[in-house]
């Protein structure tokens, strides 16, 4: 099962507390996967969906929240069995009735269907979170986290997307819109909007797998970037070593080795026997220890003395100063 069939395995099982937040996640099934056919003063509701996890819902929302049941009918795919579509229907016309104007989809003082409204009975926080719940249940998916964190919903109409985005948006989620293939996307890619909407939703156990999988991506993002740090200075070091030995050899092969102070010629010698040292390690070996400042010194001035006898082209022959 992918990430996002086990995000709705779980919230298919969780129900407001409350009758209105039933209604309200209905309402947002309905207004993604349902049809309200009339028939002269007749009203049908129908819902057509592939998802099993979504029809289950649908019927025990209905079961629920009106004690109606309704009529099932599978039908199976002639390609491929295992995918089956399933079709809910509700006919009765008292039962119609009360399941359109609850929803706020019948506009009981016009008698007339209201195509576009994406749920005028969504007021307080309890009904917008079972609103999103049915919302991501009919129309969301989401990555694996360990690929990548997004997370979507995929409407046909615009104005319904741009509902549920102001739901979003109360919850202080703010979701992207495109257009892809004539459908209207909502999407987020912040892990932690991801795991907001994981918890608005009540799905516990995909928050704590995020929460895992974010600890552990955050944890190496850490050590990577420390690493890289740490291989800057190390490279840097290295490059400086390089040049050192290069001075030292230098002034060896011209003989002027010996008239090196013995501060210097010490250095000089500790470099050639541990050229991966650092300056603070350097600075220890030497007797008596001085700071890294004061190896830098001597490095610096060994430096000077071998580019002082490269200019000379090897005629300059260093003397001691008395
Ligand atoms: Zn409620």
């Amino acid at each position: 099962m992918s990430f996002s069939s086990n995000v709705k395995e779980e919230i298919s099982q969780r129900f407001g507390n409350a009758r209105h937040c039933n209604i309200a996640e209905l309402a947002a099934l309905l207004n993604i996967c349902g049809y309200i056919g009339r028939f002269g003063e007749k009203f049908c509701v129908k819902i057509q969906t592939d998802n099993s996890v979504v029809a289950r819902k649908y019927f025990t929302l209905v079961q629920k929240a009106f004690k109606i049941n309704c009529n099932v009918t599978v039908r199976r795919n002639r390609f491929h069995h295992s995918n089956s579509t399933y079709i809910l229907t509700v006919t009765k016309k008292a039962d119609v009735e009360k399941i359109l104007t609850a929803t706020g989809i019948l506009l009981e003082k016009e008698n007339k269907i209201c195509n576009h409204c994406y749920a005028p009975t969504i007021y307080s926080v309890c009904c917008k979170r079972a609103y999103i719940r049915g919302a991501f249940l009919a129309a969301g998916s989401m990555n694996d986290p360990q690929k990548n964190y997004h997370l979507e919903f995929v409407y046909a109409q615009q104005k319904k997307a741009q509902g549920l985005k102001e739901i979003l948006h109360t919850f202080g989620l703010e979701a992207k819109m495109i257009k892809r293939k004539g459908h209207f996307v909502l999407y987020l890619k912040e892990g932690e909007q991801i795991a907001d909407i994981l918890n608005i939703m009540q799905a516990h156990s995909a928050l704590l797998e995020l929460e895992n999988v974010r600890v552990v991506k955050d944890m190496r993002n850490h050590v990577n970037r420390k690493v890289n740090c740490e291989t800057a200075n190390l490279n840097k070091t290295v490059a400086a070593s390089v040049k050192q030995l290069e001075d030292i050899q230098y002034i060896k092969s011209q003989k002027a080795w010996e008239n090196l102070p013995k501060n210097l010629l010490q250095t000089a010698q500790l470099r050639l026997q541990y050229p991966e040292a650092s300056l603070k390690e350097l600075g220890l070996l030497v007797h008596p220890p001085v700071g890294k400042s004061g190896i830098n010194h001597r490095l610096k001035k060994i430096s000077d003395i071998a580019e002082k006898m490269r200019k000379d082209k090897g005629d300059f022959v260093w003397r001691k100063k008395q």
